[in-house]
């Protein structure tokens, strides 16, 4: 069987304090609205998050999906935020970002270099910067536009094998992350 999975994540760097401080709002924003609840069966392999779907998971969705009943069956559907750095990785949706100026691709050295940056960026945090080929416009590797492309940081939200998820929704938990967040969305 396939499986999804939509993270949203911080990219600038927190304290360890304040990083706890932002999960606990992230937890209460989602508790308070229903759309988590406390996942009382966990299970390495069937229903290992912290957290799954709550009363009011519908809300998070984008428009309603006949499928939402077998959503709520499906066997890994929790939610889980992480408070460690982790490398969020597309999988399978894998592709290069593209320039929020002009919308070319990200220059070649992003897939030339990539194990090389992405090591760098996990183990010294330093968030790569890339320049267009086409504009010449320059920015960290966050900045770029799209949602298939491997992101870094913490803390972080994701969402297995959700309905897509509606733009305020994700609008609301960036603004609970705070500072530059991005979005990956995984297949696999
Ligand atoms: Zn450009």
């Amino acid at each position: 069987m396939s499986e999804h999975s939509v993270t949203v994540v911080r990219l600038d760097s927190v304290l360890s304090a304040e990083c706890e401080e932002i999960v606990v709002g992230v937890q209460e924003l989602l508790l308070a609205r229903g759309v988590i609840r406390l996942n009382d069966r966990r299970d390495a392999l069937w229903q290992p998050s912290e957290w799954k779907p709550g009363p009011a998971a519908r809300i998070a969705a984008v428009e309603p999906v006949d499928w939402f009943d077998a959503f709520l069956d499906t066997a890994n559907n929790g939610v889980d935020i992480p408070d460690e750095r982790h490398a969020y990785h597309p999988v399978e949706n894998d592709e290069a970002p593209r320039c929020p100026r002009c919308a070319a691709g990200a220059p070649t050295t992003y897939t030339h270099c990539y194990g090389d940056w992405l090591e760098e960026w996990m183990t010294a945090g330093r968030e790569p910067l890339f320049t267009c080929d086409r504009c010449g416009w320059s920015g960290l590797v966050g900045d770029w536009t799209g949602q298939f492309s491997v992101l870094i940081g913490a803390p972080a939200v994701t969402f297995h094998n959700w309905p897509p998820l509606s733009p305020a929704f994700t609008t609301d938990i960036r603004a609970a992350l705070g500072g530059r967040t991005g979005i990956v969305a995984s297949h696999w």
